[in-house]
């Protein structure tokens, strides 16, 4: 059997800090809510780069650009040079919408009475225009042009895939049914790459996770929301269907919390449940890479993959991993 690849991605973005719905009292917080300093040591961007190194891993930022309008290219910067001299990473393209309320200088009054849209789906041929901007953010702040796109909220349509198509972008992940389910049917793919418009769209992992009640929740594959157990079935179930790559979603946001302090200035305290967990995943990746291989999204060529075939099957977690995590919850809650 073939190795199944792997791509590691993480959504690197600063911290709206709910300032849209809250402007008199929130602002945005830039590089700290990345970095996410406690006592020294980094609980956010610094603990993914070390994990990855220790095992030798490349993981694909999408690094999102929109909030170059509130803070400035050069802290944008900062996150992407971190990346980019601590390994052979990939920095990609990831953008929300939502950022550009920013660009009114008024925004904390005119935001009161606008209706906020923070998709990329729905927007017909504007699309395009957008994706322009991101792209241009994009170049400016890593010298380069972007080969893969992440839309925010992984809303995307066919009008996104065209505007990509039509921006030289050959490659996107924007897809993830346990986020989000396009309105288009031929978009809902649980794992297996489609080539839409010209574009080879490589889906966030989803799986099914069987509930109480003999109902069953779509679920996208990240550190917060899978546990380990659940991530290693998943990854010998995909070795042993041989039938596409896996893709990982994870933030900056997952391995600490935010300690009650000053609304705009927080703390962070490590979630050392979640970084173990993510510590688990690196290590067995790297143990199994004769049966696992961590990629970067940027070594895609879109004809790596064949994509005109029907998905027949999808992982379901163990009946098990479902009553866990709700007894966890309820226990962490009591
Ligand atoms: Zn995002």
């Amino acid at each position: 059997m073939k190795p199944v690849n792997v791509y590691i991605t993480i959504d690197a973005e600063f911290n709206i800090n709910d300032s849209l719905e809250n402007p008199e009292q929130r602002s945005p917080i830039g590089f700290p809510s990345m970095a996410r300093i406690d006592n020294g040591r980094s609980h956010g961007l610094g603990f993914i780069l070390d994990t990855l190194n220790a095992a030798g891993l490349p993981g694909t930022f999408f690094v999102e650009v929109f909030s170059a309008h509130y803070f400035g290219i050069d802290e944008v910067k900062k996150m992407v040079r971190q990346i980019e001299s601590a390994g052979d990473h990939d920095v990609q393209l990831h953008a929300h919408p939502c950022w550009r309320y920013f660009l009114d200088p008024e925004w904390r009054q005119t935001i009161k009475s606008i209706q906020k849209n923070d998709s990329w789906a729905g927007r017909g041929e504007s699309a395009l225009d957008l994706l322009k901007e991101a792209v241009e953010l994009f170049e400016a702040i890593t010298g380069r042009a972007p080969k893969v796109f992440r839309s925010g909220n992984l809303h995307v349509d066919a009008d996104v895939h065209r505007a990509l198509s039509a921006a030289g972008v050959p490659v996107s992940s924007s897809v993830g049914l346990g986020l989000h389910v396009p309105a288009s049917p031929a978009l809902r793919r649980w794992m297996r790459p489609i080539l839409s418009h010209g574009v080879l769209e490589l889906p966030v992992t989803a799986y099914s996770e069987p509930n109480l009640f003999g109902g069953e929740r779509v679920k996208c594959l990240t550190v917060i929301g899978t546990s380990w157990p659940v991530m290693k079935s998943l990854l010998e179930w995909a070795y042993q269907e041989q039938s596409a790559p896996v893709v990982l979603l994870t933030h900056a946001s997952e391995f600490s919390a935010e300690r009650p302090g000053l609304p705009n200035e927080p703390k962070y305290q490590a979630n050392t449940k979640n970084q173990r967990r993510f510590q688990l995943l690196c290590q067995y990746l790297q143990t199994e890479r004769h049966r696992f291989c961590v990629k970067r999204f940027s070594d895609i060529s879109p004809g790596a993959y064949p994509h005109g075939i029907v998905e027949k099957t999808h992982y379901t977690a163990p009946r098990l991993a479902g009553i866990s995590r709700a007894i966890g919850n309820l226990w962490s809650r009591f």
